[in-house]
């Protein structure tokens, strides 16, 4: 399989070009030159199939010969190597939980089989790679737990001082060994332009072998198919297609989604759920497509007002808005409505939804009013517990800290402050 660039001014290019990139030299996302198609016996198959197994069968065409059969193996394995259960909330509302991983959120899941992948890449490498990223929260913790201890990548982490929450904090600055944390004195725009300007700076590029771990990476957007198919591997509906309620950023996850929907997956509709940043929203209720800034809400991983997967749902559908809303709606939800949802369901069922899922339940809770007989799940794509300033205030709950992450809560917190101007992140590279 070759990857082709959207902005259609670059060479096609083989999976571990478009991993190693990330982005094509004309700026444009990379984007597969066909899709697989999945046989009704492999459909019918996920059931029964073990998950590496059926990992293993959706990804070896997208990497093609640029991994061998038992290392991609492995890393499908190591990829999922923790629970994904579809859990029932309410007669026809289940929830994928995708919080069970390192960091508590779905981004575990593209960062882990992303350096899984980069690190195999890397062992061809002669100098070692570094992975530049920046993060407002999520990404950061996921990258870093993603990329831990992999050998000859070694990881720089920017995160605006002050503005993680607590439990994001320790995940990025705890690790150690090849995990670099720099705790940036200004906000998450500073710590973005100085990472942008880190990869346009030939001196420093010529003498480093940079990489981004960015999520429009090939390698990060396409696995997230997998979870699609546990979902379906659970759902207790056979003979009745999911509506499947994904809530939106970047639009990377559902994007995913669609694909393995393209690629035979049983779905009876998707529903991109936004916060107020309702680009999406708009333009499927037949406005123009206009860009803004994004406005800061209770769901902050999903305050994104230029979403860069987009052109990727734009490019499956030829372009077709007419075909593309036959399978997909979006919706806009405000902070209000994601808090009263948050505590109406704690109250009625006893599930507690972070702000994120909570949206993918509203959402979903209205479609299904409006379309009665139908069932559906959301993702719940981060755990309450990262955003206890807000759920623990609306429900008056105190959310236990899980197991696993009990240890990182209580390690030492080792981070490097640096000023938030570019010459202070170049300073500390070239020392690098
Ligand atoms: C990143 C993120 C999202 C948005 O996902 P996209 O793929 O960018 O649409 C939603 N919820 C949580 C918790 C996230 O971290």
């Amino acid at each position: 399989m070759k990857y082709y660039s959207l902005q259609h001014n670059s060479p096609n290019v083989d999976f571990k070009t478009a991993t190693i990139l990330g982005q094509a030299p004309d700026k444009g996302l990379y984007f597969p030159d066909e899709i697989p198609q999945w046989s009704k016996e492999f459909i019918e198959s996920i059931q029964s199939l073990p998950i590496e197994e059926m990992a293993y069968r959706v990804m070896a065409p997208y990497v093609g010969d640029t991994i061998p059969e038992s290392v991609l193996r492995k890393i499908v394995s190591e990829t999922l190597s923790f629970d994904i259960p579809l859990v029932r909330v309410t007669e026809d509302i289940y929830s994928l939980e995708l919080f069970h991983g390192p960091t508590l959120a779905f981004k575990d899941v593209g960062a882990r089989f992303m350096s899984r992948c980069l690190g195999y890449f890397a062992r061809e490498q002669k100098e070692q790679v570094v992975v530049l990223v920046a993060t407002s929260g999520d990404t950061g913790g996921a990258v870093a737990h993603g990329f831990y201890d992999v050998p000859g990548v070694e990881v720089v982490i920017l995160y605006p001082s002050g503005k993680v929450s607590p439990v994001q904090e320790k995940q990025l600055t705890t690790l150690g060994k090849n995990i670099h944390a720099l705790e940036v004195q200004g906000n998450f725009d500073d710590c973005q332009r100085m990472v942008k300007t880190a990869f346009a700076d030939d001196y420093l590029t010529q003498r480093i072998f940079l990489t981004s771990a960015n999520s429009i990476n090939v390698a990060r957007w396409l696995p997230q198919q997998l979870y699609y198919l546990l979902a379906w591997k659970q759902w207790p509906f056979k003979n009745q297609k999911p509506v499947i309620s994904v809530p939106s950023g970047n639009f990377g996850n559902i994007c995913a989604g669609l694909i393995a929907s393209r690629s035979g997956l049983p779905v009876e509709h998707f529903i991109a759920a936004c916060n107020v940043n309702d680009v999406v929203p708009r333009f499927l209720q037949g406005e123009e497509y206009s860009p803004r800034r994004a406005l800061a809400t209770l769901s902050n991983a999903m305050d994104v007002g230029d979403p860069s997967n987009f052109t990727r749902i734009l490019e499956l559908f030829d372009q077709s808005l007419t075909d593309l809303t036959k399978i997909l709606s979006s919706v806009s939800i405000t902070d209000s409505e994601t808090e009263e949802t948050i505590l109406r369901i704690f109250k009625e069922t006893g599930y507690l939804l972070d702000p994120h899922g909570a949206i993918g339940y509203l959402a979903l809770e209205e479609y299904l009013r409006e379309h009665p007989g139908k069932k559906g799940f959301f993702l719940e794509t981060a755990h309450p517990v990262k955003f206890p300033e807000s759920v623990e205030r609306i429900t008056g709950y105190k959310i236990p800290v899980p197991e696993h992450v009990k240890p990182i809560m209580m390690a030492e917190k080792k981070a490097t402050f640096i000023h938030g101007d570019y010459e202070s992140l170049k300073k500390y590279l070239e020392n690098f």
